[in-house]
């Protein structure tokens, strides 16, 4: 028997929490599991709970005015976990700032006042239509995968990190505690065949690959059709804007993503200057949304799929996939963005996933509680990764190479962490060497005026310096700048003809998302001389697919 789908109720004054409750028992109580708690930090524990079970939500009513943490507040955090709950904000008298800020962050789908006297007029009809709106697009039921490995594995960091930027629910356990111990027998693998993966049915995968998981999660990893009008190279915010855009126009469009829909935005904690977020939002929301949108139009998502390859054959553009197998299409847009650089010092990379991380990791976040954590880098990214340790870690550090933030990161930025007392900056500082046994322990740190070195006991490190493009596997197939980045339209070197390329054979100057291959587009942060941002990438995905129509009518 499938478990009922959850409505969850919120309230810190006992006795409404209860008499919401009883209300909607009586009406709903056959079909749906009442859940009430009495404030917004306890409401999130029973969410994560339900999560792990693998249940659904199909309503949230949060009270506004709650002590600890705000109805609005409790319903942001709430979405991360049940994006498609539909969610209603109550309270006592018309509040309407409250009500446009819900609308704003939190999507509000409904606003009640209460009480609500008779229940059959003001609180059903209003639960009745968000029943009916969330049994039309549910939330997939998330299946509670359990990955048992060592605590500072790469491997099993890896795949806690996968399954998290996917949007499914997991618990880790380790091998060496009773719990973990009992599942690996169970599973009948030995401690030194870590990491295993639970899923939901039961079934165990014995250091799996990244697609067998996502696969075991109901995630898609093969094309269903050989032939598309588009193939979308990356799933970040670029790739996605792109999908949905070809998606709603009809066109038979696939998104490949090498390990999650999300790309950087992906990771970041809080975007606050996208369009339509006056309070920001995490990139966890918006790619959930995105991709929930592109596959209501019709796109196919394939995530832990890497492409490896683009060749043109005739007006056929070939896409070859990291297992060798191939899809065709008429068009393709490049969003394969940038990935973040490494930093080069003895005893770093070995300690890569145990310790070290390269952007913001969150889910380490919470293992990094009442501890130090150490951050580098002085732009925005890693701003925006000092404000959202400060919620768990004891102190963070950020190590600037330069004499000061100004030039690199954005003034709100600024000002927020220096008015953060948990955070301190160490301007002209590097790091030059780690240590550490099975996890890091030790960082050493230059002073770049003086020369002088310390070392400071540090097991978190997370590096934010800068980002390059991976376009090796487009070499000799479109032009790229000297640091990798696609060049298209009016930055394509000028061929015989002016304004076309070198081989150009069109009787016409590239598009200005064009790459040098007709039909090839290039998007986002890949693409040569582009404002790396996300609304910008989202809006040159949407462009390009009206430059595909072009296209597709003038080959
Ligand atoms: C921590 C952080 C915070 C940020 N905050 C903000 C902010 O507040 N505001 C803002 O405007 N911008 C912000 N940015 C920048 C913003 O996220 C990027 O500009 C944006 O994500 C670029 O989108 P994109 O689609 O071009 O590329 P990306 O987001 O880089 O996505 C590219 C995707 O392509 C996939 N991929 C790469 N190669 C392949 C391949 N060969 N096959 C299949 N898939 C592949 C990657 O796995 C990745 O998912 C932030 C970035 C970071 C890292």
């Amino acid at each position: 028997m499938p478990a009922r789908p959850v409505i969850l109720t919120v309230d810190d004054d006992p006795g409404v929490s209860r008499a919401v409750a009883r209300d909607l028992r009586r009406e709903y109580g056959e079909h749906h599991r009442i859940v009430r708690a009495e404030s917004g930090p306890s409401a999130l524990d029973a969410l994560k709970e339900i999560a792990l079970r693998g249940e659904q939500v199909a309503v949230i009513l949060a009270d506004q005015r709650m002590p600890r943490m705000s109805g609005v507040e409790f319903l942001e955090q709430a979405m991360d976990l049940f994006p498609r709950a539909r969610r209603v904000l109550l309270t006592a008298y018309a509040d309407t700032e409250a009500a446009i800020t819900a609308i704003n962050v939190v999507d509000l789908d409904h606003y009640l006042l209460k009480p609500w006297d008779p229940p059959e007029e003001k609180l059903y009809p209003v639960v009745d239509s968000l029943l009916a709106a969330w049994r039309d697009t549910p939330d997939r039921p998330s299946a509670p995968v359990r990955i048992v490995g060592h605590r500072w594995s790469s491997r099993s960091y890896e795949l806690r990190d996968l399954v998290a930027r996917n949007q499914l629910s997991y618990d880790f356990l380790r091998a060496d505690e009773p719990e973990g111990a009992r599942l690996l027998e169970a599973a009948g693998a030995d401690p030194d065949q870590l990491p295993v993966v639970i899923t939901e049915d039961g079934t165990a995968l014995i250091q799996p690959t990244d697609a067998q998981v996502v696969e075991s999660a109901g995630l898609a990893t093969t094309a269903s059709e050989a032939v598309y009008d588009l193939v979308v190279v990356g799933g970040g915010p670029g790739g996605l804007g792109a999908s949905v855009y070809g998606g709603s126009e009809g066109l038979r469009t696939v998104l490949v993503e090498s390990r999650a829909t999300g790309g950087q935005a992906g990771t970041s904690s809080r975007i606050e200057n996208y369009l339509g977020f006056p309070n920001g939002v995490s990139g966890d929301q918006l790619t959930t949304r995105a991709r929930l949108q592109a596959e209501k139009f019709g796109t196919e998502v394939l995530t832990t799929r890497t492409v490896t390859s683009l060749e043109p054959r005739g007006r056929a553009r070939v896409i070859t996939f990291d297992d060798g197998s191939e899809i065709t299409a008429h068009s393709v847009v490049l969003a394969t963005g940038v990935s973040y650089r490494m930093l080069d010092c003895p005893g770093l990379e070995e300690h890569t996933g145990q310790g070290v991380f390269y952007g913001a990791a969150a889910t380490e976040a919470a293992s990094c509680a009442a501890q130090d954590v150490y951050i580098v880098g002085g732009a925005n990214s890693a701003g925006q990764a000092a404000m959202n340790f400060s919620r768990h870690a004891s102190r963070v550090i950020m190590l600037v190479r330069g004499p000061s933030l100004t030039a690199s990161m954005s003034h709100y930025l600024i000002a927020q962490i220096e008015a953060n007392p948990l955070i301190e900056v160490r301007t002209c500082t590097e790091v030059v060497g780690a240590a550490g046994t099975e996890h890091l322990e030790k960082l050493t740190l230059r002073d770049r005026n003086s020369g002088a070195e310390e070392t400071v006991e540090a097991s978190w490190l997370f590096v934010f310096i800068g980002a390059a493009p991976r376009t090796d596997w487009l070499d000799g197939v479109v032009a790229r700048d000297g640091r990798g980045f696609v060049l298209t339209g009016p930055d394509l070197p000028g061929g015989p003809n002016g304004r076309r390329p070198a081989g150009w054979e069109m009787e016409r100057d590239p598009f200005h998302l064009e790459t040098s291959v007709p039909g090839v587009f290039a998007v986002g942060d890949v693409r040569a001389e582009s404002v790396k941002r996300v609304a910008s990438a989202v809006g040159e995905g949407a462009m390009a697919v009206s430059l595909v129509h072009r296209w597709l009518e003038n080959r």
